[in-house]
């Protein structure tokens, strides 16, 4: 029986030449050497990682992560595609008979790499769910699903060489992103050509109130049940708002056995709101437990080295997103299931953040400008909970979910006076009243770690722009330079940069 996990949520591979050393990511797991002709490497941190990498004639391809639309995929890519044992089979199967355009059949949350007679071809799912970097030095590429073991791949940094087809991460010497939604063919030449694979829609369908929430119902539900097809038992982080509580009921209309967990401090919880959902749902469904799990605001500060080092964002915002979600991944009480569904982004194409008495103009305009700059603030990488050993996944963005929001015209999400009008109303049968009308708090609130990160900045001299400055600092020292982040003091940190900031005053 699988464990929950993909075979593999992480990668490093270099053609050719031999490794320095064996790479550390910080998703958590046995490290497989990769059986590629041609390559060194490793995958780590999954279920069988040896089944990450396969071929199938000529191709030979290495996959993290899942796809969820592989019934589909067989019914149009043929037999070969329907027998494949795994997803690196499938992907293999497709190859043969699509090229690089196999990654437009698939929707999916992975990163992978083909390998094909004389190139190099690598891409990441429509919107980055698992990111992928690439390095190059003296010529050969090395590729990686976290950034922290590229920078530690390249022994003589004065080699490595910029490749400015693509974007590039901070640090002292070219690393660069695969973008979402593209596949990058590496030639031996040196050149560098992409396709796209996705993009988000810019028009707009016009349905039938009743039409869009079957839709989303559908679509959504469809999504939930691709996530939990592997197993009969899974987990869902639950702030008890619109977002999470729709997925904690999707999962129970699946006949999926439920845990859920809520996270709290002592400066803010959303036990009750929580509560009330799982309460309702098991009702119904009796497969339902509930746990609340309640740390300091400190005690999530704290993770604030680690949620840098695992999801190598510089945004300090999405990192104030991120860090409760960490805390609580690493403190999941025992006998939570390996597999967690969360309602982590719904808030983007559904304008969730928008206020009402801004209209629908301006509704469209903060859409278009999310979904053209969410790549690249690793919101979604699996290194964030599979650092603690489980593997996240968020039905929002599935491909035909965020597809279909997106499109979606604003009158949708911004009817009779309510936001996310669609989503609170294809879920009015099955939720509590209560849940359905409450109103957007965000996890960064929910938890306080926004006060309690303010407030260590005050403690410090530090003005709230220097948010930046931090997690920059904290980026250098774990993603950059491979500091672990249990051995970052994070005071000492705080210190360093307020001393610095009273020098460049003198
Ligand atoms: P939000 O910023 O509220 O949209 O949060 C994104 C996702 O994180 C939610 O959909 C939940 O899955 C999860 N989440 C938010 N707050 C909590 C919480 N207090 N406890 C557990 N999970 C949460
Ligand atoms: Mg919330």
């Amino acid at each position: 029986m699988s464990g929950g996990l993909p075979p593999a949520t992480a990668f490093l591979v270099r053609q050719g030449a031999p490794l320095p050393s064996i790479p550390r990511f910080a998703a958590q797991g046995e490290l497989v050497p990769v059986d590629l002709v041609g390559c060194t490497g490793f995958t780590a941190a999954g279920d069988s990682p040896e089944r990450a990498a396969t071929s199938v004639g000529a191709v030979q391809v290495l996959v993290a992560g899942e796809f969820y639309n592989t019934a589909e995929l067989s019914g149009t890519a043929g037999a070969a595609v329907g027998d494949a044992a795994h997803d690196a089979e499938v992907l293999a199967h497709l190859y043969e008979q699509y090229g690089a355009h196999a990654f437009r059949l698939i929707n999916g949350r992975y990163a992978a790499v083909v390998l094909h007679g004389e190139d190099l071809v690598a891409a990441t799912d429509h919107v980055s769910g698992v990111a992928l970097f690439v390095s190059r030095v003296d010529g050969v590429l090395t590729l990686a699903t976290e950034a922290k073991a590229l920078f530690a791949s390249v022994v003589d940094s004065s080699r490595a060489q910029e490749i400015t087809e693509l974007p590039r991460v901070r640090g002292p010497f070219a690393v660069h992103r695969l973008r979402a939604g593209t596949v990058t063919r590496f030639a031996p030449d040196g050149s560098v050509t992409s396709i796209d694979t996705w993009r988000p829609p810019e028009w707009r369908q016009l349905v039938e109130e009743s039409e869009a929430v079957t839709l989303v119902r559908e679509t959504l539900g469809h999504a939930v049940r691709r996530r939990i097809a592997v197993r009969d038992e899974v987990a869902a982080v639950l702030s008890g708002g619109i977002d999470s509580s729709t997925v904690a009921s999707l999962i129970c209309e699946a006949d999926s056995a439920l845990t859920t967990v809520t996270l709290g401090t002592e400066a803010r919880d959303e036990f009750a709101e929580a509560a009330l959902v799982a309460g309702h749902l098991a009702e119904r469904f009796p497969a339902v437990s509930h746990r609340e799990l309640k740390l300091s605001a400190d005690q999530v500060l704290g993770e604030l080295a680690r949620t840098v080092w695992a999801s190598e964002s510089t945004d300090p915002d999405i990192v104030e997103y991120l860090l409760p979600l960490t805390a609580l991944y690493r403190r999941l009480p025992t006998g939570t299931p390996s597999r967690i569904l969360t309602g982590y982004g719904a808030d983007i194409p559904l304008g969730g953040m928008h206020r009402i008495s801004d209209g629908l103009g301006k509704l469209e305009d903060a859409l278009s400008r999310d979904m053209a700059t969410f790549d690249g603030l690793n919101e979604m990488v699996p290194a964030l909970s599979m650092s603690a050993g489980y593997w996240t996944t968020h039905p929002y963005w599935d491909r035909d979910v965020l597809d279909l929001l997106t499109r979606l015209s604003a009158s949708l999400k911004l009817r009779h006076g309510r936001d996310k009008w669609v989503l609170r109303e294809a879920m009015a049968p099955s939720l509590p009243q209560e849940t359905v009308a409450r109103p957007k708090l965000g996890v960064h609130e929910g938890s306080g770690s926004s006060s309690a990160l303010q407030r260590l900045l005050k403690e410090y001299g530090l003005g709230s722009d220097q948010r930046s400055a931090v997690i920059e600092d904290l980026y250098d020292q774990t993603v950059v330079a491979g500091t672990h982040p249990d051995d970052i003091d994070l005071l000492k940190t705080f210190e360093r940069l307020r001393n610095k900031m009273r020098e460049d005053h003198e």
